[in-house]
């Protein structure tokens, strides 16, 4: 049986992130990895103490809510609070990053960036990561992979299929049943 692949498992972990955001404009996960450990995780919300846009509505000047510190930006500050080095590091976030947060990850010496969804994706990021040499890709998330039954659900449909053999089925009716199994459970994750 397979795992779930690091990417997802990473990235499972933005998502789980972005569903704290106290900004309900874009809710943004972000997860810092070094050698395939979670260092340091954040979400877009309030500098400590200050309200909540979900509470007292977002704070909005020149169409953009100022009340929010960046999910990117929340994890690498809780990086530099409790003194983690970040050079050399990954990170993964729900969405492609906004130009101020473009620049701080590149600056902490993030060098690969994986991302879920794509938003907006200014061209001047896409740019300043091209010239740090900082690797994008585009992770899309597998909705399965954060089921917490999806091991048991895995290996009982994979036993219902075994069982299929010992009915007379045509082939091809077996074999559109293994791709319907295989598109649901493993589609996308077969990245490592
Ligand atoms: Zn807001
Ligand atoms: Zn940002």
């Amino acid at each position: 049986m397979e795992r779930i692949a690091w990417d997802q498992y990473f990235m499972a972990q933005s998502q789980l992130l972005a569903l704290r955001s106290t900004c309900t404009r874009l809710m943004v996960g972000a997860t810092i990895v070094r050698d395939k450990r979670i260092i340091a995780g954040g979400y877009n919300g309030s500098v400590s103490g200050d309200v909540h846009c979900i509470d007292e509505g977002c704070y909005v000047i020149d169409g953009h809510c100022v009340r929010t510190v960046h999910a990117e930006a929340n994890a690498l500050l809780q990086c530099a609070k409790f003194g983690v080095p970040t050079d050399g590091a990954d990170v993964y976030v729900t969405h492609f990053p906004c130009l101020q947060c473009t620049k701080q990850l590149i600056q902490s010496g993030i060098k690969n960036l994986f991302y879920a969804e794509d938003y907006k994706n200014h061209p001047y990021a896409i740019q300043l990561f091209e010239e740090a040499g900082v690797k994008t890709q585009k992770v899309p998330l597998v909705d399965a992979m954060v089921d917490t039954n999806f091991m048991e659900k895995n290996a009982f449909v994979y036993k219902l299929m075994e069982k299929l053999d010992s009915l007379d089925l045509s082939s091809s009716e077996k074999a559109k049943i293994q791709a319907d199994a295989d598109r649901l459970f493993f589609n996308e994750s077969k990245t490592h």
